[in-house]
């Protein structure tokens, strides 16, 4: 048996906090962890930029209820899902994901949550556990389960690696020359070919 594991922002759905940051016009929220590579400091920066804004829950599920999923990204994976098990792997939070998965159908999805106070203001995060995508991916081989990932950005080059076939998808120079072992794809078309290929290998 073989399960595909999906990262969503950049895979799927555009980065949710740039596409938060350009609908609300606040610059600051456009910094991600290729800017402040520790990911707690960046989030509790954005948490009070949210707070300064007063900006609660509701407002930023309007705005994300604006974003649509990357132009065929709904008919991919529903493609993919035809033919395999796939699981979501994200680093973002269930609040944030809901309307992006209510537009793709409402994929299996494992990533984080935010913690809502009683007037609806984001007052913090909790990771559902750290590495999380890595540690998937290794719960999942534990299983007897043959797994191929794929990802754009370094924080899915753990669950690659982990994975028994890693794929890249629009990753950025950077990584693609530092993970030189993943095949590297550019459209929805390559991608699933390779991930077709990937499956022969394996043996699905
Ligand atoms: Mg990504």
């Amino acid at each position: 048996m073989l399960v595909i594991c999906l990262d969503l922002e950049g895979v799927l759905v555009p980065e949710i906090w740039i596409a938060f940051a350009e609908k609300t016009g606040i610059k600051k929220l456009r910094l991600t962890t290729r800017d402040i590579p520790d990911y707690d400091e960046l989030m509790q920066g954005r948490l009070k930029i949210l707070n300064e804004n007063n900006l609660k829950l509701s407002d930023i599920e309007e705005v994300i209820g604006g974003i649509a999923p990357l132009p065929g990204a709904k008919e991919f994976l529903s493609s993919l899902e035809s033919e395999f098990q796939v699981i979501i792997l994200s680093d973002t939070f269930n609040q944030f994901a809901g309307p992006l998965m209510a537009q793709l159908d409402y994929p299996t999805l494992f990533c984080h949550d935010l913690i809502i106070d009683k007037s609806g203001k984001i007052s913090d995060y909790r990771l559902r556990i750290p590495d999380a995508k890595t540690k998937a991916v290794a719960a999942l081989k534990k299983l007897n389960l043959k797994v191929i990932a794929a990802g754009d950005s370094y924080n899915d080059t753990g669950m690659l690696k982990e994975a028994d076939a890693g794929i890249l998808f629009r990753a950025p120079n950077n990584v693609v020359k530092e993970f030189p072992q993943f095949p590297v794809t550019q459209t929805y078309e390559e991608f699933k070919t390779a991930i077709l290929a990937a499956s022969d290998k394996l043996g699905r």
